[in-house]
């Protein structure tokens, strides 16, 4: 009984043998899936939710839309932002209005959480999918996403409002029914 089985325990053996050659095998003529990074730079195809690094979008006048608010700032969990202040003149009012100076972005401390662009009220920032950050130093991974001289997008001229012609008519028979006729 023991030598009976002993040999089909070596039959077994050689039996998940040739199932673990046959899934090799398999393998080895199916087509390759290695991505051919740097070479494929050009046509790699990224995943469109894909985070890689924080930006903030200027438009072709160098106009961005952050205000400086500091709610991503205090939205990030690990300090990865911050948001420096300056005031300056407001050329609408005239009046001393707070404005960005720098918003500071710490690529080497950003866990891609995605937290500081769903709460940024104006759509100021945003990720894309530029993955490639390789530096020297970690200093050089702190970025600065404000260009030099950009500023506030201008708000949109307010629109006039439509006039309405029959309220003149309408207050001066309000006035002709209030005034006490005189005798
Ligand atoms: S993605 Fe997350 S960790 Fe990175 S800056 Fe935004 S809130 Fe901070
Ligand atoms: S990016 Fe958005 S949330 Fe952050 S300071 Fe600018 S406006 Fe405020």
């Amino acid at each position: 009984m023991k030598l009976i089985g002993y040999i089909k325990s070596i039959c077994v053996g050689i039996w998940r043998l040739m199932q673990g050659m046959y899934i090799s095998m398999l393998n080895f003529v199916r087509p390759k899936v290695t991505e051919q990074y740097p070479e494929n730079r050009g046509e790699h195809v990224y995943f469109e939710r894909f985070r890689a690094l924080l930006t903030m979008p200027h438009d072709a006048d160098n106009h961005h839309k952050c205000t400086a608010c500091g709610i991503c700032m205090n939205s990030c969990p690990n300090g990865t932002i911050t948001v420096l202040s300056k005031m300056e003149e407001s050329p609408e009012t005239g009046k001393p209005k707070k404005v960005l100076d720098r918003h500071l972005y710490d690529l080497g401390s950003c866990t891609f959480c995605n937290l500081c662009v769903q709460s940024c009220p104006f759509g100021a920032i945003e990720f894309t999918n530029q993955f490639e950050h390789s530096v020297f130093t970690k200093e050089r991974l702190v970025l600065q996403l404000n260009r030099p001289g950009s500023s506030l997008k201008p708000k949109p001229a307010a629109v006039a409002a439509p006039v309405d012609k029959q309220a003149g008519q309408r207050a001066a028979a309000q006035e002709t029914v209030n005034t006490p006729k005189t005798v």
